[in-house]
């Protein structure tokens, strides 16, 4: 019989979290549930830490506080609410801690989770993208094994020979092509939030969604690649799959190519990260070979899909760059997605924004932190002033 595994669950109430807390829920006695966190969706919250019989529950707006208080009233979950609490929360000592916070609100959660739980799993690549330097050092530090979540990177970990990285000649990132992957320029110019959400393969949250319908999910995956397994850009190649059955592959300096395989549902690579280093019966998807019948490939459209171009001008421009592509992206996707702002407003925002972001040198948390407020003002500035 494994050992009971403490757990803390950030971000348990989005698509990644829910998922985390079913396959937690499928073996209650494998986990000890220490906290659970959300943004403001209290109820869910309660509910989730009661059903996973959590010691605490937080929600990092403090105005939910009541509203959670009440909601666990007489269950013996301890709540909390506020920026502070959050950090607290993600300070449990664990062995194990999933990061499913969306973008970089996700930053400082991470770093304290990387400083007292074990394994950290990552689903938030938006923090590993901005500050991928500042992440992995910590890792290294304080000794804590980070568990890639993203189901390309899941795959890459999963088949990468992390004894002897130097007989890796390149690592091909799958993309399914997302919902535009057909679709013309000025298709793409009209599409609304409704549209770009509608992902073919996968059920996720609304920015990791309109990402993907972009290409930028795939050029956030190229940077944190790049930091996860520490390979240059030019061995991470990105190659669309549409039905998103190989999720990612290693390629070996003698022609052979490692694969991880397996239907389009999170749950694997997650339940990869909860169990490992050992595995977990899931009772997901799995893959039928005979109705399969062919996998297809092809070549990213660079014109259509500019993101990933964008993607290896920043990393070979430095940490900087990287900073100021992903708030970019951010602030686009939010002014998208409440519609003040075009579909292909979000990459000629990004592009406005490296124009001038300029690229500072960044030695800490502080810095960075500081750098993505003010390359945040600069995209909202242009969104106002230019886009609207
Ligand atoms: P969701 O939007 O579904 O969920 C986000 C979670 O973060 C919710 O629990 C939300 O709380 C919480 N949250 C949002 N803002 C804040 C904040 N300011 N402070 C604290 N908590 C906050 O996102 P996803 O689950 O889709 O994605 C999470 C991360 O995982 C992203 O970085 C994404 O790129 C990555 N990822 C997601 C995949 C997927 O299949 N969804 C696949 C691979 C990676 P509340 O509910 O209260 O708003």
């Amino acid at each position: 019989m494994a050992e009971i595994k403490t757990i803390n669950i950030l971000g348990a109430t989005g698509s990644v979290g829910r998922s985390t807390v079913d396959l937690v829920l499928s073996q209650p006695d494998r986990f000890s549930v220490q906290a659970v966190t959300a943004n403001e969706n209290a109820r869910a919250l309660a509910d989730m830490a009661v059903q996973l019989k959590a010691r605490k529950a937080v929600v990092a707006d403090p105005r939910k506080y009541q509203e959670l208080k009440e909601s666990l009233s007489g269950t013996g979950v301890e709540a909390a609410a506020g920026a502070e609490a959050l950090l607290d929360a993600a300070a449990q000592p664990v062995d194990w801690t999933m990061a499913a916070i969306v973008g970089m609100a996700g930053l400082l959660p991470i770093m304290k989770a990387i400083e007292h739980s074990r394994c950290v799993a990552i689903a938030n690549k938006e923090p590993l993208v901005a500050a991928g330097p500042l992440v992995m050092e910590a890792a290294k530090k304080h000794g804590t094994k980070l568990l890639p979540v993203d189901s390309e990177h899941n795959a890459v970990f999963q088949v990468f020979d992390h004894e002897r990285p130097a007989g890796i000649d390149r690592i091909i990132l799958t993309a399914s092509g997302g919902p535009f992957r057909t679709w013309t320029r000025e298709k793409m110019a009209a599409a609304t939030p409704e549209q770009a959400v509608a992902h073919p393969n996968w059920s996720m949250g609304a920015k990791i969604s309109v990402d993907s319908a972009s290409m930028m999910n795939k050029a956030l995956e190229v940077i944190e690649a790049h930091y996860l397994f520490a390979m240059p850009p030019e061995k991470i190649k990105v190659l669309v799959h549409p039905q998103s059955v190989i999720h990612s592959m290693v390629e070996y300096s003698d022609g052979s190519v490692l694969a991880q395989l397996g239907a389009p549902d999170m749950r694997t690579p997650i339940a990869h990260a909860l169990a490992w280093p050992d595995r977990m019966k899931t009772s997901g998807q799995r893959l039928d070979w005979a109705k399969l019948k062919h996998l297809d490939f092809e070549d990213l459209d660079d014109v259509r899909f500019p993101a990933v171009d964008l993607a290896y001008q920043c990393l070979n421009n430095g940490a900087a760059a990287c900073i100021a592509f992903n708030a970019a992206n951010e602030v686009a996707v939010d002014a998208f997605l409440s519609r003040r702002l075009g579909f292909s407003g979000i990459i000629e925002a990004i592009r406005q924004t490296l124009r001038q972001a300029g690229c500072s040198s960044l030695k800490n948390l502080e810095e960075v932190i500081a750098f993505d407020a003010t390359v945040r003002d600069i995209t909202k500035s242009y969104i106002s002033r230019d886009a609207a």
